[in-house]
């Protein structure tokens, strides 16, 4: 079967091996975030829908677990908002029921968890990861491009509330641009409502791909640093690297291997990596990712666009 909605599974920083499931098609989101990797949002919406055929992921989901593959959470993600989903309560319920043996994870930008329904939607996840990148409506606005009837205060209440009732782990995360959400007066409103909020973990992160927009850079390790300092005594720590162990699946060594071959036969961009090896934007991403933490290749701009080469190239230029 070709799965259209289930991608990976791939090593995530945050999850261990995960299998992700892609609730919309690309690129519907609430936010248009500046250093989103996935590109510029071509959607931009609150509304809930049925973007994608809600049997068709339940017999996708159907036909792959049975199998009992080796995975250490399902993982409600994608290149957009999966909360969007209608019907996302009803296939976390078909997960929980038909496979409990697997923990469930749902990545959100948060956006929609002022609302009742939502934050009722989401309660049976085992661990929510949502996003909080500011909380003064200017910053908020600068960095996430939010849907316009999108408020940061609503957001903040919807997460103190949903923290309250939540029997799983909420694991918070801040993507830090430096001189926008790390000045003194943002950092003491996003302590503030992590105080309020109280996550079992703030996951500090910061660009390590090519974002949307040029003007983002990556922070540095010691900016990241004194931020975990600023917001102790809550649990905060930053984004560990992607670790490939021997252990993972051979599909993620045979993978990983095909595009490092096909990046020694002619450097790419990550849209042709994508084409050629028919994988879903997530895993590449997180391919490219873990090969640039650990030197196998670097990213160049080129007039048509970034484009990914084998180390050694440039060196022996
Ligand atoms: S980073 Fe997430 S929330 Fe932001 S635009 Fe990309 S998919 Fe949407």
């Amino acid at each position: 079967m070709k799965y259209q909605h289930l991608f990976g599974p791939v090593l995530s920083r945050r999850l261990g091996l995960s299998l992700g499931v892609d609730l919309v098609p690309y690129k519907v989101c609430s936010y248009d975030c500046v250093y989103c990797e996935a590109g510029s949002t071509n959607n931009l919406t609150n509304v809930r829908s049925e973007y994608v055929n809600t049997e068709d992921i339940l017999t996708e989901l159907d036909h792959y677990l049975p199998s009992q593959p080796k995975l250490d959470y399902i993982t409600f993600s994608g290149a957009g908002e999966p909360t969007l989903h209608k019907d996302i309560a009803k296939i976390a319920k078909h997960i929980k029921e038909k496979y409990p043996q697997y923990p469930l994870a749902l990545i959100t930008n948060s956006s929609l968890v002022f609302d009742d329904q939502m934050r009722e939607d989401m309660k049976d996840v085992d661990l929510l990861l949502p996003s909080l990148d500011a909380v003064s409506e200017e910053v908020f606005k600068k960095i996430n491009r939010p849907y316009n009837a999108l408020k940061a205060s609503e957001i903040v209440e919807g997460l103190v509330k949903f923290k309250q009732s939540f029997k799983g782990q909420m694991h918070l995360e801040i993507f830090i641009i430096e001189g926008v959400n790390d000045t003194e007066s943002e950092l003491k409103l996003l302590k503030e409502a992590c105080t309020r909020i109280q996550p079992d973990k703030i996951q500090i992160n910061t660009l390590d791909r090519p974002g949307t927009e040029e003007w983002v850079v990556a922070s540095s390790r010691e900016n990241l640093e004194r931020i975990k300092e600023y917001f102790k005594p809550l649990p905060a720590e930053i984004i560990a690297k992607i670790k490939v162990t021997k252990e993972a699946p051979a599909q993620i060594h045979t993978e990983l291997e095909d595009i490092v071959n096909l990046i020694k036969r002619r450097p790419c961009t990550q849209d042709e990596i994508i084409r050629v090896m028919n994988l879903h934007i997530n895993t590449v991403s997180k391919y490219l990712r873990f090969l640039i933490e650990n030197s196998y290749i670097l990213e160049k701009k080129e007039k048509r666009g970034i484009f990914y080469q084998i180390k050694n190239l440039e060196e022996d230029e």
